[in-house]
């Protein structure tokens, strides 16, 4: 779409003409989860209306059907992404769900007792607690990149950390708590350096980013489709082949399988091996309608605008007095995360709610990160592509209305 015209993206999505509060609905809590295009509900409902059957699995027409579209999917996916393989696109239910595969299958393969898992201070929890929980169990440690004050990771901290006991890197693409864009293309040529393979939490970068697996060259990259514009309960693990191939499954059931007797049990092939039982189909279908949508508009374009609406935030809620924003990374993506004075963000949040604004409040399953600046939580607002710069003004005008509730 050129020119962008963020109105026209707005009659996109049917939610944005709702009210709450009797006052426009302004939703600013995208890091959480996006709303969906008309075009992506339609596909969920037209599959429920047309073609819902189980895939894989029937001889029957609908069967097969559902089959064909499911594995198109799988490879718009693997082109958006630009993967090499189809078989390296692995179905899950979103990002946690492909961590944990990640920590319960390569993790408990190649970490042993004396070995290294190397995370962020930036991590979400899903990124963090199945690491942290492995490392106990396999008597291995888990060492942390710290950041600075302005919530960027740093690099020299990180290449110190690097060593022949490092088994995996796992790192965010982009803050969910700051929004800070971490440089993953350099953390994963000088892990690269010492042989050591690299995730990408992929979660919030997916939707800020273009993303081409192959030119990053990282070995495996997670994201979630509901916080991409698509349905819940659908996420990705891509992952370079050489190393699914080795992988153990991690879940035991129907589809994952080959040859099963009551002796023994002979597993399916990539991608299947990673897919035990049915998977979300009308959200795979979903996801692929959102690609669509987002193809059609542009990552560039939705990163221009995205970027214009953080820098005009920064600016405008910078001139209120006592405004305090938690996290300032020269690189960042679609969050914005910030105090007003000594008001507790709860408090902050609930005010700006009533207002019809949706901001997140609290410790966005990132508590290491808030600990580290001491605070028990922040207010943040994060953008997406349909958010405008009136909603901006808003935002500013219902934060100032706080900070004179509180005097
Ligand atoms: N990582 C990051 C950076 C996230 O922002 C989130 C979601 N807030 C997750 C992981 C977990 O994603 P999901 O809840 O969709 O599995």
């Amino acid at each position: 779409m050129n020119p962008y015209d963020v109105n026209k993206v707005r009659e996109d999505f049917p939610i944005l003409k709702r009210k709450i509060y009797g006052k426009n609905l302004v939703y600013l809590d995208n890091a959480a989860t996006t709303q969906k295009p008309q075009s992506v509900i339609d596909t969920v409902v037209k599959y429920y209306s047309e073609s819902n059957s189980n895939i894989h699995r029937g001889v029957h027409y609908l069967s097969q059907e559902a089959t064909v579209v499911f594995e198109e999917a799988r490879e718009n996916i693997q082109q958006y992404v630009n993967a090499k393989e189809k078989k390296e696109i692995i179905i899950t239910k979103g990002t946690t769900d492909s961590i944990n595969l990640m920590a319960n299958s390569f993790g408990k393969k190649n970490v042993n007792e004396g070995d290294e898992v190397i995370i962020s201070a930036l991590e979400h929890h899903s990124n963090l607690v199945p690491w942290q929980q492995l490392c106990k169990e396999k008597k291995a440690t888990l060492k942390i990149v710290p950041v600075n004050d302005q919530g960027e990771f740093l690099f020299d901290e990180y290449v110190k950390l690097l060593n022949s006991k490092t088994k995996l890197v796992t790192v965010s693409h982009v803050s969910n708590a700051l929004g800070s864009i971490n440089p993953i293309k350099e953390i994963i040529e000088k892990a690269h350096e010492f042989n050591i393979p690299v995730m990408i939490d992929g979660a919030q970068g997916i939707s800020h980013c273009s993303v081409d697996v192959q030119q990053l060259d990282c070995d495996f990259y997670a994201f979630s489709g509901h916080k991409f514009y698509a349905p819940m309960g659908v996420g990705i693990l891509y992952g370079k082949e050489k190393y699914l191939e080795e992988m153990p499954p991690y879940q035991m059931g129907g589809e994952m399988v080959d040859q099963v007797s009551f002796e023994k049990t002979s597993f399916n092939e990539l991608p299947f091996k990673f897919e035990a039982g049915t998977p979300n189909v009308e959200a795979v279908l979903g996801l692929n309608a959102a690609l669509e949508y987002i193809k059609n508009i542009g990552m560039e374009n939705i990163a221009r605008h995205e970027n214009k609406l953080l820098n005009y935030a920064t600016q405008e809620l910078k001139k209120i007095d006592g405004i305090r924003f938690i996290g300032e990374a020269v690189n960042r993506a679609g969050v914005i995360s910030f105090l007003i004075g000594d008001i507790h963000p709860f408090d902050a949040g609930t005010i700006i709610d009533h207002f019809g604004i949706a901001v997140r409040t609290g410790h966005h399953c990132a508590q290491p990160i808030l600990d580290h600046f001491n605070i028990p939580g922040t207010v943040r607002a994060s953008f997406a592509m349909y958010n405008t710069i009136e909603e901006i003004d808003l935002l500013t005008t219902t934060v100032k209305q706080v900070k004179t509730m509180f005097e």
